[in-house]
């Protein structure tokens, strides 16, 4: 795991504002911002603002941050339209389905039908 943001990542240049997104939450170490494709009518992305690969390399040094992620989907969920329930999907490594390697957070919700049951490949 990279400590640090990469110039050459996507997540990290949305984390420093050098490339664009649809913001909805940020604080020091958090942003969330819609997906550029959505799958379902709420489908937002939560990102750690500190580059970390995937799940597989996150350590219990990042043990609050990733609870402070969890506890933030369900309200950001809510807040965005989601009343009634979402999907939280990980996924990790390139086994996994994971496009972008930057670790992050999909949260899916809102009225169905949804255009896809879930995301990723
Ligand atoms: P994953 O397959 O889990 O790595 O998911 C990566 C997600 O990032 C996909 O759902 C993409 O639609 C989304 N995505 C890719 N580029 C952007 C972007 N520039 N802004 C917002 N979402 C993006
Ligand atoms: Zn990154």
């Amino acid at each position: 795991m990279a400590d640090t943001t990469s110039a050459s990542c996507l997540f990290c240049r949305i984390a420093q504002r050098q490339a664009p997104s649809r913001v909805v939450y940020e604080d020091d170490e958090v942003i969330v911002f819609h997906d550029i494709h959505p799958a379902a009518p709420v489908h937002l992305l939560l990102v750690p603002k500190q580059h970390i690969d995937s799940l597989t390399e996150a350590s219990s040094d990042q043990q609050l941050l990733l609870g402070k992620m969890l506890l933030l989907a369900p309200q950001l969920a809510r807040e965005q339209g989601a009343t009634d329930g979402f999907r939280l999907i990980v996924n990790n490594g390139r086994g996994g389905g994971q496009e972008v390697l930057h670790l992050h957070f999909h949260v899916l919700g809102g009225p169905r039908p949804w255009r896809h049951m879930s995301v990723g490949r």
